[in-house]
């Protein structure tokens, strides 16, 4: 199968992004919800995906709640239309004013954060919303259960926040046996008694990404867990491969491009940087356009396999930064301009996210992650067979 992108763009090389597969995705996070609250997690570009297309596409299926972890994503988000709540997931520590002129709901989990927003408000003659972040354990951000007196006293000095929300994050949540599950809702249970008894008790709480989505009924019990932030499942991975049966996903992200060049090469003939790899007989070697540079990972030279004609062919030498070769020499047919699948379906064969990562040492979410911003991102709906239309370039 060729494809031609557009002429916007002077390479093949592209990231698909499948709507339908997105809203699949949403259904099954909705029903694993037991209907608490959703916030969709689109921070880092909603995963490599685009933040933009997939907010809209999730506001439109009814998502009206958002995480990003920075203060830009949130207003990337607003500056494309989206007027639902927004949490800054990693917190504020400058940009109070931007965060109230955008409406974004911050994590907060200082007192210093505090008056800043507080002052931050203040001066527009306005309320912030913010959800208090509790450590119950993950050792990132967070207020401490040896902190939370203090906090206390600079919340009831603090006169333009309304606190909506008490979020706490699992370290271990795709493992439902580890005991630090249990024990960080039981560190979230006390730390919410104590400050229901100084008199704050918020409407939102929420503990649940995707591992306790999928595994722990204890984080989305209705009462004192009645939100959930799901990530990565929305974007058709399991947050571990153990996981991926019991998910029932559809991976929305393709990563494509096309054979640029095509040659023979003689037995014993070195290919890219280094020589890493040489002929052992005569071999037929295609160039195709994706480097380092494009987030396809140099650690996969010599190592991962694309699909060619529905057939699996593998990366031969040194990754560059701009190109890679493929050994095509099994591949029958094979011509100038075929479509090459780094991920994703080609022909009944495919290729994950995860397959990617694991032969790098690392999780689906560094892959996704990693796609580069000079890879256009492409939205198609697999159920409107509508021509695909460009999202961004970035
Ligand atoms: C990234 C993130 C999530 C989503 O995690 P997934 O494993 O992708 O579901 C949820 N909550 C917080 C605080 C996060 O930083």
């Amino acid at each position: 199968m060729a494809f031609s992108p557009g002429n916007r763009f002077s390479r093949p090389t592209m990231a698909q992004i499948d709507l339908a597969a997105l809203r699949h995705n949403l259904a099954r996070c909705q029903s694993l919800a037991n209907g608490n609250r959703l916030l969709a997690v689109v921070k880092a570009n909603a995963y490599g995906h685009g933040a933009v297309p997939i907010a809209q596409q999730l506001a439109q299926c009814g998502v009206d709640f958002f995480g990003v972890s920075l203060v830009e994503e949130g207003v990337e988000l607003r500056q494309a239309g989206i007027t639902s709540d927004i949490l800054v997931l990693g917190g504020a520590w400058s940009d109070d004013d931007e965060i109230v002129a955008n409406d974004l709901v911050p994590l907060v989990f200082s007192a210093e954060q505090l008056r800043r927003l507080d002052e931050a408000a203040r001066r527009v003659g306005g309320m912030a919303r913010a959800h208090i972040k509790l450590d119950t354990g993950m050792g990132r951000i967070g207020v401490t259960p040896g902190e939370l007196d203090d906090f206390v006293r600079s919340l009831a000095l603090t006169r333009h926040v309304r606190i909506e929300g008490l979020a706490s994050h699992l370290a271990n949540a795709e493992r439902l046996d580890h005991p630090q599950n249990a024990a960080q809702i039981r560190h979230f249970q006390r730390a919410r008694e104590r400050l229901r008894a100084a008199g704050h008790d918020p409407k939102w709480r929420h503990i649940a990404n995707s591992g306790a989505l999928l595994l722990n009924d204890a984080a989305k019990d209705g009462s004192d867990f009645n939100l959930v932030r799901p990530g990565i499942l929305l974007y058709g991975e399991a947050p571990d491969p153990a996981l991926n049966e019991r998910a029932r996903l559809k991976p929305v992200l393709s990563w494509r491009t096309s054979i640029t060049h095509l040659k023979e090469v003689g037995e014993g003939q070195p290919v890219s940087y280094g020589g890493r790899w040489t002929a052992p007989r005569p071999s037929r070697i295609a160039t195709i356009p994706v480097g380092y540079a494009d987030g396809y990972n140099r650690r996969l030279g010599n190592t991962a396999e694309v699909l060619i004609r529905g057939q699996r062919a593998r990366v031969v030498g040194t990754v560059c930064m701009d190109m890679c070769m493929v050994d095509v020499t099994h591949i029958d047919g094979v011509c100038l301009r075929d479509e090459v699948v780094l991920i994703g379906s080609q022909a009944g064969e495919r290729i994950d996210a995860r397959e990617l990562a694991e032969r790098v040492g690392t999780i689906p979410y560094e892959i996704l992650t990693s796609v580069g911003a000079r890879v256009p991102r492409v939205v198609v709906d697999s159920e409107e067979s509508q021509t695909p239309h460009i999202a961004s370039a970035t």
